[in-house]
């Protein structure tokens, strides 16, 4: 029985690599340093003959490199996330004044994002689906409205947004369900439905 052969001939090579391993891999390495320039070579010309695969390979390095150090931090995150949190606890009670500066100065900077999220953390208390008004889509939304109200047509600099079908409703977050209004228009209009036809807008997402 040929396999029978083959099995035991791979176990017996199996215990001889085993027991000479270190003989063996000092070979390698005295080969390959014999040997080293024509490896070179070798190296560059597959590199040159196969760029694509070349460029996967250190791609595929990368992202191996990427997702070990994302593991490890986990890891780590996991083994001390009790000491971690504390630390930022102290921290942030040690700078309190200095973050919430910080976190006015950036909530002021970025009234677009902070809007989505407080949209976003209502729809979800509401149980509505969530999906993502990116802050390119809103541009192009109070782009196509002219910046202007989409309730009483004043030009403001300051839009909120307003879902159509209020998030109450089952209206979504999406840019489809969503007008630039005036504050005081999208405070007035609460839960009422809009009386706006957004097909303008759809062609410009
Ligand atoms: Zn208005």
């Amino acid at each position: 029985m040929p396999s029978i052969n083959r099995a035991t001939r791979n176990a017996a090579q199996r215990r001889y690599h085993a027991r000479h391993r270190d003989k063996l891999l000092l070979e390698m390495h005295e080969y390959y340093q014999a040997h080293k320039a024509q490896h070179r070579e070798a190296a560059k010309a597959w590199r040159t003959a196969n760029p694509e695969k070349h460029k996967a390979s250190i791609k595929a390095a990368k992202d191996k490199t990427r997702d070990a150090i994302r593991r490890k931090g986990r890891e780590y995150y996991a083994a001390h996330r009790e000491e971690r949190l504390a630390y930022r606890r102290a921290y942030y009670a040690a700078h309190k004044e200095r973050a919430q500066e910080l976190a006015r100065r950036w909530n002021a900077a970025n009234h677009d994002k902070v809007m989505g999220y407080v949209h976003q953390r209502n729809a979800k208390t509401r149980g509505a689906t969530i999906a993502n008004l990116s802050a390119a889509q809103w541009s192009a939304i109070k782009v196509a409205y002219k910046f202007r109200c989409a309730y009483c047509g004043r030009t403001m600099n300051r839009l909120t947004q307003d879902h159509v079908i209020p998030l109450s409703k089952g209206g979504q977050h999406v840019p489809e369900n969503i007008v630039p209004a005036c504050s005081s228009c999208n405070k007035r209009k609460y839960n009422k439905l809009a009386p706006t036809n957004t097909a303008a807008v759809r062609l410009m997402l």
